[in-house]
């Protein structure tokens, strides 16, 4: 399959300051792509970059297969869409879709087709005539999307763009961009700060920190084995356990440090015997049972219910968070049994944070 987009060693300072370092990444055609981090990670600067936004300081930016570092964004043949919108207050939706071609020289009534096509796929055609004051929020989103689509891009370029819509709203539209992706055969680089945005609506999920990219592959690939500890915390809500341990003299056993919790638990593996490591847990791979019965026993300091998930936290040094599904069984000031797989323990170095 050929790339759509390619980055090879992609460098970026921001005078001394090193904003994107040796970014290497590969987005076939027909991808949804999300880069994800906290802020400041570099994922917008990266984005801006495919854009033509920012220049690169090194390396190289291909897009279908043509080198783009020094091309202006204007012909770099790809549409951004912004939490913004960026729509022209003064146009109406027709007249925001048609713009871009317009100035191109499309001619009008071909112009009006293109616009109504478009708009048959979004669902504005009942809204062609109207301002964008006079649109929802996930109306205007969808004009943006619209203005992109229009242009038929190499590729869509997403900032954030469900950041100014409330929740129920932005479960929704997550779900109708990516089936417009898949309608349109797009390819789509989306950023995002919410890695529950990145794990359900895309297809290769880029996890990013300082500039680096930590880890990319599939979204449950990097739930299942993260590559590190960082990317272990930030996959995966509520965020994974991480509790100091140290490997048996046989190593192949651990014993966990909770504070008053100093427990002895299997390995369902090899490791360095006395060699200090981070074990890390996900709260919904614990088990809750009855004193005695678990693993070890853990007193419960808070019990928080959705009704459909129960958050229990136990008054352990670091806190241990565990998930229960349904109601829950366990008890704010009680002791409960916590069950731990082996199977599911995550190992990482004590200090490169590396995974073993
Ligand atoms: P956020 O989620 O907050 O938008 P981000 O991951 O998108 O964060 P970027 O906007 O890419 O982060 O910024 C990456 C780093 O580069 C930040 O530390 C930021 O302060 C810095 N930076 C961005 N633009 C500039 C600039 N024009 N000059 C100097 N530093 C910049």
């Amino acid at each position: 399959m050929t790339n759509q987009i390619e980055l090879s060693g992609v460098n970026k300072h921001y005078g001394a300051f090193h904003a994107l370092k040796n970014i290497n990444l590969s987005i076939a055609k027909g991808t949804f792509v999300a880069l994800v981090g906290p802020s400041g990670c570099g994922k917008s600067t990266l984005l801006r970059s495919l854009a033509g936004l920012e220049s690169i300081s090194e390396g190289e930016l291909k897009i279908a297969g043509e080198l783009m570092n020094n091309v202006p964004p204007r012909k770099r043949d790809v549409a951004m869409v912004f939490q913004s919108y960026a729509l022209y207050p003064h146009m109406t939706v027709e007249e925001n879709l048609t713009y871009s071609l317009r100035i191109r020289g499309v001619a009008k009534a071909e112009a009006k087709k293109a616009a109504e096509e478009v708009a048959a796929t979004t669902g504005l055609s009942h809204l062609l005539k109207r301002y964008p004051r006079e649109l929802s929020g996930g109306q205007r989103q969808r004009v943006a999307m619209s203005r992109a689509i229009i242009r038929h891009p190499k590729a869509f370029l997403f900032d954030e763009p469900l950041s100014n819509l409330d929740a129920a709203l932005r479960v929704h539209m997550r779900k109708e961009i990516r089936a417009l992706h898949d309608r349109l055969h797009a390819t789509s680089v989306y950023v995002t700060h919410d890695q529950i945005e990145a794990m359900t609506m895309a297809d290769h999920v880029v996890v990013m920190r300082e500039g680096i990219i930590e880890q990319q592959g599939k979204p449950l690939d990097l739930y299942d084995k993260p590559a590190n500890k960082f990317v272990a915390g930030f996959i995966g809500s509520p965020a994974m356990n991480f509790i100091p341990a140290v490997a048996g003299e046989d190593g192949k056993s651990l014993t966990i440090d909770l504070g008053s919790v100093k427990q002895k638990i299997a390995l369902d593996h090899q490791v360095q015997p006395g060699r200090k490591v981070t074990a890390g847990i996900r709260p919904e791979h614990i088990g809750v049972t009855a004193p005695g019965q678990g693993t070890f026993d853990v007193p419960v300091a808070v019990v928080e219910s959705t009704g459909s998930s129960t958050f229990v936290t136990a008054a352990t040094t670091p806190e241990l968070t565990i998930v229960e599904t349904g109601r829950g069984t366990a008890r704010a000031g009680e002791t409960i049994g916590a069950v731990v797989d082996p199977s599911q323990l995550h190992l990482f170095d004590d200090t490169s944070g590396a995974r073993i």
